[in-house]
């Protein structure tokens, strides 16, 4: 592909950016803002572009590095990736590269001299790799149509991922002046924003911040009561899909890994502990192998571009609204129905308390930090629509309920719970304040053991006060007892539970407390496909699915990058026997038709 002249007149941009996405992506119409965003950097101009997951940043500065002169610089975090991006460009015909410490010497010289030479569209370069001297000083003297800036949130200490790294990449306004700059993130409230604008020095950028939703996402949050039981509960429905399970620790990582291979679902585990190259095995074959499960810790998932993750699973609480968003934002990016499901419990609450409290972090961003876990866990223990409440928390109000929530189709019941509520507190100020949950219900239910005879704790008033509920349901009262604030969980001395000036009132009786009652955990309804084909459609389907994996084999890529699921699909209700027909189907550009198209027409 040529690039052509910079200074296009606006009019004639919007024809040239419109005849890009459908020639070379098969895509019909724009989404959102993307041609706006598309026209003000071929004019040239800064932009900070905020937009959900799956919203199409990448298009936002392909297009316009395919019609500017120039090879477009994209700086990325994770090289991992960049290997695949540069693939699936390749699938489109498009000129791509990359510059990053897994390439040899002869290699990366070969890039530098097809990338001196004018020959490509775009270099992806990790941002320490952008920032060596030499590479500067190079890049300096070529022709430069952009820089796009993803995961721009990293710039950030506000984010919720800064990076060093980032931070110096302010200075390439001065290399490169006259080169439009673009920043682009999934996530990043208003101060963020603020914080990627002045930190990157961007010249008064055009803000273009999409909504955060994601209709096809639905939310649903559970006590957590047994992890696994549950994990496989939520499972068991799900059975052929593709997903990600997130838990805290690497070893929790390992150990459900293996039980959900016990139960023989193909789960890999992803983790910083394991050696480099079992990582990059095991994220190749999620993304190459169907019905892959990735059990992962955080340290999985930025910036994977894998459209058909059909569910995100927490075993352990994220430590923000924003990492949450992050994290399930990676399922469904096709647009087709997909699942963030979340099990936590009072043991996440005290866990990531006291990692917050023993972190090297000054007091100001551990308060900062700690009022994002707060209102994580507010949102946690929500009993109305979970989407308008993720959204209000990034500044988006929406006047209806979703129906697409836990909250939305099976009503969380709220019971008085004043009195128990009352026994807690009055428990656990008698017991000193020195104790965690499990003792202080013990004390409660008149437990006989060794610790509650030890200090006489059989002896005080409210022993044996609380036998008419359940170990669980006085889990579940003191967790949201915690989160709303009457008590908090005293991290230097071991989770000890302790009285804040909230308590006060409602010991005296002074307030009326509800509380929502936990879900019963219950068998989870097969769910539908979304896509109802009759046994013809689905013999064509099973055969250009066939053909794509043998493609994709040959390739050496997912399969995914030859066609999405959503084109194969595309094909199989229109039956286009000719090329201009297949062309008209969705996700099907000039390149592909060329590479794919008699195959897939056979
Ligand atoms: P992200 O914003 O997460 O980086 P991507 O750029 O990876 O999103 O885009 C998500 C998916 O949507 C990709 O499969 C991409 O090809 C597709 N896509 C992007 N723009 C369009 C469009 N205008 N029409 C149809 N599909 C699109
Ligand atoms: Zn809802």
């Amino acid at each position: 592909m040529s690039n052509e002249a910079a200074a296009t007149p606006a009019a004639s941009t919007a024809t040239d950016s419109l005849r890009i996405l459908r020639e070379v992506y098969g895509y019909e119409t724009f989404r959102g803002e993307q041609a706006r965003i598309i026209d003000t950097v071929v004019q040239g101009d800064d932009a900070l572009v905020i937009m959900p997951t799956g919203g199409g940043k990448s298009v936002c500065y392909q297009i316009p590095a395919l019609l500017r002169a120039g090879v477009g610089i994209v700086v990325s975090p994770l090289i991992a990736l960049m290997e695949d991006q540069v693939a699936a460009l390749a699938q489109l015909g498009v000129r791509a590269a990359y510059l990053n410490s897994t390439l040899t010497i002869d290699a990366q010289q070969a890039v530098r001299n097809a990338t001196a030479a004018g020959e490509l569209d775009l270099l992806y370069v990790a941002p320490e790799r952008l920032l060596q001297p030499d590479t500067l000083a190079f890049l300096g003297s070529c022709k430069v149509a952009l820089i796009a800036i993803d995961e721009a949130h990293c710039v950030s200490a506000w984010g919720h991922d800064f990076r060093e790294d980032y931070l110096a990449l302010g200075q390439l306004q001065n290399v490169f002046p006259n080169v439009p700059r673009l920043a682009l993130t999934a996530t990043a409230d208003a101060r963020t924003r603020d914080d990627i604008v002045s930190r990157l020095a961007l010249s008064s950028p055009t803000r273009f911040i999409a909504g955060f939703d994601r209709p096809n996402i639905t939310y649903a949050v559970q006590a957590k009561t047994d992890a696994k039981a549950q994990l496989l509960n939520f499972l068991e429905p799900r059975q052929g899909l593709s997903g990600i399970v997130y838990c805290l620790s690497r070893k929790s990582v390992e150990a459900t890994a293996e039980h959900l291979r016990e139960r023989g679902y193909n789960a890999l585990p992803y983790h910083a502990g394991l050696d480099a190259g079992i990582r990059r095995d095991h994220q190749a074959r999620f993304l190459r192998e169907p019905a892959t499960i990735m059990v992962a810790t955080i340290a999985f998932g930025m910036g994977i571009d894998k459209p058909d993750v059909r569910f995100v699973a927490h075993l352990d609480l994220p430590k923000s609204m924003e990492a949450y968003y992050q994290e399930t934002g990676r399922a469904g990016r096709d647009g087709e129905a997909a699942d963030a499901w979340m099990v936590y419990g009072m043991q996440d609450v005290v866990r990531l308390g006291r990692m917050l409290d023993e972190s090297q972090a000054g007091e100001d961003h551990k308060r900062i930090e700690r009022s994002k876990l707060d209102a994580l866990l507010g949102w946690c223990e929500i009993t109305t629509c979970r989407r308008r409440a993720l959204l209000a928390y990034f500044g988006e109000t929406r006047d209806d309920d979703c129906g697409n929530c836990d909250t939305c189709t099976d009503a969380p019941v709220t019971w008085d719970a004043t009195v128990p509520a009352q026994k807690l507190l009055s428990c656990a100020y008698r017991t000193g304040q020195r104790f965690g949950a499990g003792h202080v219900i013990d004390v409660l239910r008149g437990a006989d053991n060794e610790k509650v005879r030890r200090f006489n704790h059989d002896a005080l008033s409210t022993y044996g006060l609380g036998a008419e509920y359940s170990d669980q349901q006085w889990r579940s009262i003191v967790r949201q007892l915690v989160v709303r604030g009457y008590l908090r969980s005293d991290h230097d001395r071991y989770g000890a539970l302790v009285l804040t000036g909230k308590a006060r009132p409602l010991l005296r009786g002074e307030e009326v407390l509800y509380l929502r009652e936990d879900r019963k955990v219950t068998r989870a309804k097969r769910r539908k496909s979304t896509y109802t084909l009759n046994l013809e459609d689905e013999a064509l389907m099973d055969a250009l699915k066939a053909r794509r994996a043998e493609l994709a084999e040959e390739a050496g890529v997912p399969p995914y990058v030859i066609f999405h699921d959503a084109s194969l699909l595309g094909m199989v209700e229109h039956r286009p026997s000719t090329p201009e027909a297949l062309l008209a189907v969705h996700g099907v550009g000039a390149a592909k038709l060329e590479k794919y198209g008699e195959d897939f027409l056979a």
